[in-house]
């Protein structure tokens, strides 16, 4: 399941080929992902041009000239394919169409990005960028980890009366957007803090550290994505999963990286998801 880091590099990758130009056609292959795509979506696309490509936690804001912005999520199995830009930036030529190819959208400038989801838990929705955190998907959700309003003081607040365990405070998307299994592991061990200590008997100090922390987990995801958005131009043109390195996640049974810890990772199950973590260095 694509995170945050996977979203921001597949935003990222498909920058050169969409923003700025117009989308010449596009096509709408059924009516609904995960939900009913919005009336007209094709119409309301074809002939726009892409003002600006923004990210709201796993969500993907394509700003258009017609005032209305286009909401992707990805989902589970999302995935986006970019081919045949003209600038060279994207080498492959425009693949076979395939059975999950959802919406395509040829760009004026001869690229095509088409949204492939196999399982169909992803969305597409259209919605007015002036009312922009209204949209239902949006308005729930707290500060962007990357942000300004993400801080110190805001996440000893947040989490100050919270009895639940921090790894389910954390993965809570009002407290923080975007912030997923994955990457609550990773910085739940480097702040060696233990995934079920209830979050309001962690101390300031530590909650302090977290923050930045969280920045630099997700800001490495990201700096790794970079490094895969260049790979992919070489291979297949698609966006969005890159091969990167965990210091817990998925490594059960394996040695903990600490050095001089002796422990390997444990695995538990909280709220129906794996936590992975190092019994000794976190607490
Ligand atoms: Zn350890």
């Amino acid at each position: 399941m694509p995170e945050l880091p996977e979203v921001e590099t597949v935003r990222r990758g498909l920058i050169p080929a969409m923003e700025g130009q117009i989308i010449a056609k596009a096509t709408v292959n059924r009516p609904d992902l995960r939900w009913p795509f919005p009336s007209n979506m094709a119409e309301r696309l074809t002939g726009k041009r892409v003002l600006r490509l923004r990210r709201r936690s796993k969500y993907i804001l394509v700003d258009l000239d017609s005032d209305e912005t286009a909401l992707i999520h990805l989902g589970m199995s999302g995935r986006m394919l970019v081919s045949g830009d003209p600038l060279g930036q994207f080498v492959h030529d425009h693949p076979a169409p395939e059975k999950h190819d959802h919406v395509v959208l040829d760009m004026a400038n001869g690229a095509r990005i088409t949204f492939n989801d196999p399982r169909r838990f992803g969305a597409m929705d259209l919605f007015e960028t002036g009312s922009g955190d209204a949209h239902p998907l949006l308005a729930p959700l707290g500060p962007e980890p990357l942000g300004n309003t993400f801080d110190e003081n805001y996440l000893i607040a947040a989490l100050a009366d919270r009895n639940t365990p921090m790894k389910s405070a954390l993965l809570d998307q009002k407290t923080i957007a975007g912030l997923g299994n994955i990457y609550v592991c990773e910085a739940l061990f480097r702040s060696k803090i233990h995934p079920t200590r209830p979050a309001r008997r962690v101390s300031k100090e530590r909650i302090s550290r977290l923050v930045p922390i969280i920045r630099d987990v997700l800001t490495d995801a990201i700096e790794a994505g970079g490094s895969s958005l260049r790979d992919f131009r070489q291979t297949d043109g698609e966006l969005g999963y890159f091969q990167h390195s965990f210091d817990v996640y998925g490594r059960e049974g394996e040695p903990c990286r600490s050095s001089g810890c002796a422990s390997m990772i444990r695995r538990i199950v909280q709220s129906g998801r794996s936590t992975f973590y190092c019994p000794t260095c976190q607490r």
